[in-house]
């Protein structure tokens, strides 16, 4: 049998991927050599990506509590208990949480069910919890959600400077292609974390920060640019708008700026020399920037670099954010959020009323919804009485997750689709809607660098499970919207989502995908992975501004709390999300057997702590046990645990019920890599 290529389903780095079915439901696995991501590479998950297929512990038919019912009796329940809400207490009581996992063409019918035909905007995803900064950085620098770079830039770049990501473990395909760059034309490398990750390790220079104090570095590299003259003047009058005085409020004191960020001044001074002497210099920056109450900040220091030196639009020079999900760009572009409309398009009046004309709806919500954590603590205080959570697990995802397990627990109807029968979150459920998989699903995925990737089915649907959008126009059909949501494939929809992407456009979004809105059927099914947009943006000089110009950000570092001991939270390589999938893999679990406390060797010494004790972590959210890793790679009073284990597999390493839920004022992103926390042996 030929291969189907299809894309890999787990981080935003989109590899291409070349499956062989080789019986019922197994397959081999290789990377799709064609695929521009990848060029046929594909690190451990993606390798072992046909040990996660098999239908072991599958959501196989609709259940209604315990019991299994037919697709009807399901789908007229959910219908009718979301219609029965919002006709007693409005649009704004009821509420979509759905996930980067989801295609674009899932999300398109989310967002226009809940936007376009329920009125409120209340649809956000886990996507929130990891680069809704990056969005709002990108909107307020730029005036659109718009990624300037490509993973081409990786290869022509001088200096590559990673900022809070450990793509070595994160994005493996793109570290390799940094390492390929170092070695093919001496590309540097420098490391911003406060971790001596496996990235870290390999960098020509890694500045070990004090975790918050990112603007405070990247506002004193600003000073220090302006100070020895390394600004782009013309790029500056031409195409950025600088705020009156701006630059002489900036006070280029490296010292001072090293002793905030708590690095050595001779690493610091080296970083600013480096960066002031390379124009092609790409700035990646991933969760270590976008996961804190300063995120967005934090990533407007970043770009301000950027624009301020013109090191934008051109190649090997951009400031780029590595997204984690496989198609947290798509849901971006469909506008899957609280706080976007549909297709890059906010809530102003007129984007309201050219989204209510092209949907043809008069009830197209005129403001922005509830982020991910406003939204769980609306259904903690009663004001969200009715949920649907699609391919995600929030109740061990979400910050502070013994609260969203509580808020669940007494919410008055909760939907889940998902894949998997039994997650934390499903035991929440009233009702359990089977969803396809990656292997049966049909559709369309976008990654970090703006190109659109198809995932194709090589399984037939197992049981009774069918695709996100089929179960969402079900939905709306028997809420009776039938004539807006009567696509009878993906290929429709995506059709539609490029229509609207270039409807009353006029050049005023980057986003437009009008080359795409008359695709056949069988040119979708044929699409090859493509990036709109080109290889860069802005390479003229204009953003979508009302002035076309970029805008320059005051940007003050927040005062950084002292803590006797930090909780920092993070990925393991070999793992993903609450492992539902990559805990299927016999091969993945090799990697890290269990969640781990790592902990600098005098911290350990401290609390009377030895390699492999098992220790109690407690922050003002909770308590749980892991098992000791000490490591000279953690700073002192600083801790990191995994995100992933879950009750289903294990007593201890509860991550997510151990931080703090505070968010971004801006994205609204939580601050997951700061939490207060005290160790103690068990
Ligand atoms: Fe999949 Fe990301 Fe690995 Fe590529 S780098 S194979 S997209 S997990």
């Amino acid at each position: 049998m030929a291969a189907i290529r299809t894309t890999c389903p787990y981080c935003g780095v989109g590899c291409g991927v070349a499956a062989t079915v080789t019986g019922e439901r197994e397959v081999t696995i290789k990377g799709d050599a064609a695929h521009p991501a990848n060029g046929g590479r594909l690190c451990s998950k993606g390798t072992n990506l046909g040990e996660t297929v098999r239908l072991t512990g599958r959501l196989l038919h609709p259940m209604i509590g315990d019991r299994r019912a037919g697709w009807d009796e399901a789908l007229d329940l959910v219908a009718r208990r979301f219609a029965e809400t919002i006709a007693e207490h409005g649009p704004e009581s009821v509420a979509f949480y759905g996930s980067g996992q989801l295609l674009t063409e899932d999300y398109y019918a989310f967002n226009k069910l809940m936007k376009g035909y329920i009125g409120a905007a209340n649809i956000d995803t886990n996507s929130r919890l990891c680069m809704a900064s990056a969005v709002a950085a990108h909107i307020r620098a730029f005036g659109e959600d718009a990624v300037p770079a490509s993973y081409d830039d990786l290869d022509e770049a001088d200096l590559i400077v990673l900022v809070g990501s450990n793509t070595a473990w994160c994005h493996p395909i793109v570290w390799q292609r940094i390492e390929a760059a170092r070695a093919a034309r001496g590309t540097k490398l420098v490391v911003i974390d406060p971790r001596r990750t496996e990235t870290a390790e390999g960098a020509d220079l890694h500045l070990p920060l004090r975790p918050g104090s990112d603007v405070a570095l990247f506002t004193g590299l600003l000073a220090h640019l302006h100070a020895i003259d390394a600004l782009d003047q013309t790029f500056l009058s031409d195409h950025v708008a600088v705020p009156t005085g701006f630059w002489d409020r900036l006070s280029d004191d490296p010292a001072a700026t090293a002793r905030l960020c708590d690095v050595t001044q001779a690493d610091l001074s080296a970083f600013y020399t480096l960066f002031a002497a390379t124009p092609r210099t790409v700035t990646l920056f991933s969760m270590g920037v976008n996961q804190s109450v300063q995120g967005t900040d934090k990533a407007n220091a970043i770009i301000n670099c950027h624009l301020a030196t013109g090191r934008i639009g051109k190649p090997g020079a951009a400031p780029f954010s590595l997204t984690g999900q496989p198609n947290a760009m798509g849901g971006r572009e469909v506008g899957g959020l609280a706080n976007t409309l549909a297709a890059h398009m906010d809530f102003s009046a007129p984007n309201v009323d050219r989204v209510a004309r092209f949907w043809g709806s008069d009830r197209v919500a005129d403001r922005p919804g509830l982020k991910a954590v406003d939204m769980f603590r609306a259904v903690a205080e009663g004001r969200i009485k009715a949920i649907w959570i699609a391919g995600t697990n929030p109740a061990v995802s979400m910050p502070d997750a013994g609260r969203v397990r509580a808020a669940l627990a007494k919410c008055p109807f909760v939907v889940v689709s998902d894949v998997i029968a039994d997650t934390d979150t499903t035991r929440f459920a009233h009702i359990r809607l089977p969803a396809a998989a990656w292997s049966e699903k049909n559709g369309t995925v976008t990654n970090s660098e703006r190109r659109i990737s198809r995932q194709r089915p090589f399984f037939p649907l197992p049981g009774e499970a069918r695709p996100d959008w089929w179960i969402v126009a079900e939905v709306a059909r028997r809420m009776g919207h039938g004539a807006a949501f009567a696509w009878e494939t993906p290929a429709a929809i995506f059709r539609e989502h490029a229509a609207l992407t270039a409807f009353e456009n006029g050049g005023q979004r980057k986003l437009d995908l009008s080359d795409w809105a008359d695709l056949s059927d069988a040119d979708y099914d044929a699409l090859e992975p493509v990036r709109w947009g080109g290889a860069r943006l802005f390479a003229d000089g204009r953003f979508p501004t009302a002035d076309g110009r970029a805008r320059l950000l005051e940007i003050v570092q927040s005062p950084l709390d002292r803590h006797n001991g930090i909780l920092n939270t993070g990925r393991y390589r070999d793992q993903w999300h609450t492992m539902t999938r990559t805990g299927l893999s016999p091969r993945l679990s090799q990697h890290r057997r269990e969640p781990l406390l790592e902990i600098h060797p005098e911290d350990a010494l401290a609390n009377g702590l030895r390699e492999g004790d098992l220790a109690r972590v407690t922050t003002p959210q909770g308590t749980s046990l892991f098992r000791v890793a000490v490591t000279d790679a953690q700073r002192r009073h600083e801790y990191f645990v995994p995100m992933h284990w879950t009750d289903r597999m294990s007593s201890g390493g509860r991550t997510g019920l151990l931080t703090d839920d505070a968010v971004d004022p801006v994205s609204g992103q939580p601050g997951f890599k700061l939490t207060a926390a005290t160790v103690e042996k068990v």
